[in-house]
């Protein structure tokens, strides 16, 4: 295996329904220049060897798999995560104390510990679907909320939207790592994301971590695009 030594903050997102055009995409980037992220489509078609071919490639794997059940199941699904070698592991903060504290007790015993992030509110999640849900039109607070409990119960950061890290990135530690998507270089298509930043703003918010797929993904060149991003904020 090899090893890693990644400075830039770019995660990309490998969302594909198809392994080979996947692993034609992977050849183009360099485990120095980027880490991966794996997501519950190729988690749910091409299981755990896929994530340990990355790993296998030298990457660091994000394992994107957002879990939220009883402790003791989280705790059991962060361990699996672990063995396979990925670099974090998340869980909805929503599942409460008890459960972020299992998945991170289970991420410290695993023989390679991996981060443990808490998505806070869905990005996806607009006042007209938050209300329902938490009986509160205030998606900010409960962001800060959520984050708060997060870092309380011992996860390593948070996943949010790059609008909220400013707010977010005075109130937590200093080590507690923001991870967010909805980034785009100035100039690319924004696709369907709504509230996008550049990456140079992402940084200047604080974001330790930018989940970055189509942009990279869909590019004629994606080498290309990675190395312009990485010499654009690093
Ligand atoms: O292609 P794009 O850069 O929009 O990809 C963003 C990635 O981040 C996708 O894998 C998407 O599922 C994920 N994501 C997101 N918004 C969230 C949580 C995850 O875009 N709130």
């Amino acid at each position: 295996m090899k090893q890693n030594r990644v400075s830039s903050p770019v995660v990309v997102a490998l969302d594909y329904d198809n392994l080979d055009t996947a692993k034609s995409l992977v050849s183009q980037l360099s485990p120095e220049q980027c880490r991966v992220k794996v997501g519950k489509e190729m988690f749910t078609s091409f299981g755990p060897e896929w994530v340990r071919y990355l790993v296998g490639e030298g990457f660091d794997v994000f394992l994107d798999l957002k879990f939220h059940d009883i402790p003791n199941t989280v705790a059991k699904a962060v361990t699996a995560a672990s063995k396979l070698g990925v670099w974090m592991v998340n869980v909805h903060a929503s599942g409460g104390a008890k459960m972020i504290e299992a998945a991170k007790e289970a991420a410290q015993s695993a023989h390679q510990v991996p981060l443990l992030t808490a998505v806070t509110v869905l990005t996806s999640m607009d006042e007209a679907q938050f209300k329902p849900v938490y009986d509160s039109s205030d998606i900010a607070s409960k962001v800060m909320s959520l984050a708060t409990l997060a870092q309380q119960a011992g996860a390593d950061g948070v996943v949010c939207s790059a609008k909220e890290a400013r707010l977010l990135r005075g109130a937590v530690a200093d080590e507690f790592c923001l991870v967010t998507p909805g980034i785009r270089p100035q100039g690319s298509n924004v696709d369907d994301q709504k509230r996008v930043m550049t990456p140079q703003e992402a940084m200047n918010a604080g974001v330790n971590y930018m989940v970055i797929g189509r942009p990279i993904t869909q590019s004629q060149n994606p080498a290309q695009v990675l190395h312009a991003i990485n010499q654009s904020i690093m």
